[in-house]
């Protein structure tokens, strides 16, 4: 099986999903599914947890949509805290279905542009709104590259980066 994962910033791939619905449950708070519904494609598809999840309620899971939760990685809440939060540094994307299909060729640019830091910046720039990088996460692209920063020196590794605006003041 195909599958992607994200790695606090989001962006690092593949994983081995799990046909155990009750982990799935009780993890939902890690898990992004922006669309819904994938092909068979080879042998290993032949018992796919998804087919036969879709199938019990009478549902063609070879039919795939965007779902409601494609902008879940944006929303908070009442605490205004983010909904999505990682488990052990990874948030799962597309458990029921393939971040690479081609039927979400014109959705994945949008997902690509989701909690990155160097688009929000740039956001903020256009907008003059006050940027300020607080901390990296633990797992940390730059270039291409991926450190895996430890806590404790998560605050003065983005400061270190030097990329915080203050909206423009004179
Ligand atoms: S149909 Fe898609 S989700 Fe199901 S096993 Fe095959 S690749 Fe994975």
């Amino acid at each position: 099986m195909r599958n992607v994962f994200w790695k606090n910033i989001r962006n690092n791939m593949n994983m081995q999903k799990t046909d155990n619905s009750k982990k799935q449950k009780s993890d939902s708070g890690s898990i992004w599914n922006p669309w819904h519904g994938c092909h068979k494609i080879s042998p290993g598809c032949q018992n796919c947890y998804v087919y036969r999840r879709d199938e019990s309620i009478g549902k063609d899971a070879s039919i795939v949509t965007k779902t409601g939760d494609f902008y879940l990685p944006l929303k908070k809440n009442r605490q205004k805290e983010y909904k999505l939060q990682p488990q052990n540094g990874s948030v799962f994307t597309c458990m029921t279905s393939d971040f690479f299909l081609e039927e979400a060729d014109e959705w994945r640019p949008e997902c690509w542009r989701i909690q990155w830091i160097l688009d929000t910046r740039d956001q903020c720039i256009k907008y003059h709104v006050p940027f300020h990088f607080k901390q990296t996460g633990t797992f940390f692209v730059m270039n291409g590259k991926t450190y895996h920063i430890k806590r404790w020196l998560q605050q003065s590794q983005a400061a270190k980066a030097g990329i915080d605006y203050d909206g423009g003041k004179e």
